[in-house]
């Protein structure tokens, strides 16, 4: 994996990741395509929109169907037909927040099957294994995801643990496959420095901020995003894990940031709230029941371009199965597009109007 920054406007920053299985261009969105499928879309949907990369769920698939399944059925990609890069997290977030029942000890998690009860273990040398036989392009380290809000003592516990889980991954790196270091550290700038200092020493290929967006104060989240992106290293991808409200990724984009996932998108979709050029919409509102325009006159999406809002609501409130799919392949669209369009105004260094303009439609 090779990672150039083109452009910099400010702290804003325009890149390319090169991968064996294509280019990503930053900032860059990342659909979350959780248990091996980007919920409602087919491969060439997502190909047709845009999409360069999409994250997968490292929990979910161990638990089911299993990692020895989809390597037996030859990786990842050939298992859900999709020959562009693909980042798998680790399992630790979902540990974290799914898990009925996890018991953190030195060498990783016990954790209870959010799906059937079972007991599970899953330390480095595991989340290295099942990544490494999904075939994911880029991993990421198992960390361990301190709650909100937790004391200074136990963010620093915590935040050992992931130094130690991550220089253990770092070992059982795979040939042909990038692997990312965790900074945690919870809301103490000290602590998440020397995490972040702990792990530039070991040497990754890229450098992910996680454990916000766990229920802290926005406030808190923002500077947090401030505080730690000018201290990742220039020269690597920066992501900002599981955060991806437009206007957070306005405020990590000036940051730094580069790379982003959130089911937001496609988690909206399906219950209707659909992302405009003029901002939110709820589809179900009875206002668009003879509704003949687009979603977004502006959206040149497969939805937009052949769909009336009329006929959304009626599809939406029929809880009709092309609800889901329309819904998606224009808020997908809607900000894989935006992305684009960010990664345009770094380019012509004009990504504080860009900044501003958005942020009067999406406060
Ligand atoms: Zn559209």
């Amino acid at each position: 994996m090779k990672f150039t920054v083109s452009t910099a406007d400010g702290h804003a920053r325009a890149g390319l990741i090169e991968t064996n299985k294509g280019l990503i261009n930053t900032p860059v969105f990342m659909p979350v395509g959780t248990v091996g499928t980007v919920k409602a879309m087919s491969p060439e949907e997502l190909k047709e929109i845009g999409a360069e990369i999409i994250l997968s769920n490292t929990y979910h698939l161990y638990l089911r169907p299993g990692h020895e399944i989809i390597k037996s059925l030859g990786g990842l990609h050939r298992f859900m037909n999709w020959d562009r890069p693909i980042l798998t997290d680790s399992g630790g977030f979902q540990v974290y927040s799914l898990s009925a029942l996890r018991k953190i000890e030195e060498d990783g998690v016990h954790f209870k099957s959010h799906l059937d009860g079972s007991m599970h273990f899953l330390g480095p040398e595991e989340a290295m294994l099942i990544q490494s036989s999904l075939g994911s392009d880029i991993a990421m380290v198992i960390d361990d995801c301190a709650p909100y809000p937790s004391s200074y003592a136990y963010a620093m516990t915590s935040m050992y643990r992931t130094i130690k889980w991550a220089a253990r991954c770092r070992e059982l790196k795979r040939e042909g496959q990038a692997l990312f270091g965790i900074v945690q550290g919870s809301l103490y700038e000290d602590l998440r420095k020397k995490n972040m200092e702990e792990l530039v020493g070991i040497g990754f290929d890229g450098y992910a901020v996680g454990g916000l967006s766990v229920g802290e104060p926005k406030e808190d989240m923002h500077r947090m995003i401030r505080f730690t992106a000018p201290l990742l290293p220039e020269n690597k991808p920066r992501y900002l894990m599981g955060i991806g409200e437009l206007g957070d990724v306005l405020k990590a984009v000036e940051a730094g940031f580069d790379m982003f996932d959130c089911v937001m998108p496609t988690r909206n979709a399906r219950n209707g709230t659909l992302f405009t050029s003029r901002g939110k919409l709820s589809i179900k509102r009875e206002e668009f029941k003879a509704d003949s325009g687009p979603l977004d006159p502006e959206c040149d999406c497969y939805t937009c371009k052949n769909y009336s809002r009329g006929y959304l609501r009626h599809l939406f409130l029929s809880k009709e199965i092309l609800s889901m799919r329309l819904n998606t392949i224009h808020n997908l669209h809607f900000y894989l597009n935006f992305f684009r369009n960010m990664r345009k105004s770094i380019e012509e260094g004009m990504f504080g109007d860009f900044k501003k303009r958005w942020e009067q439609i999406i406060p």
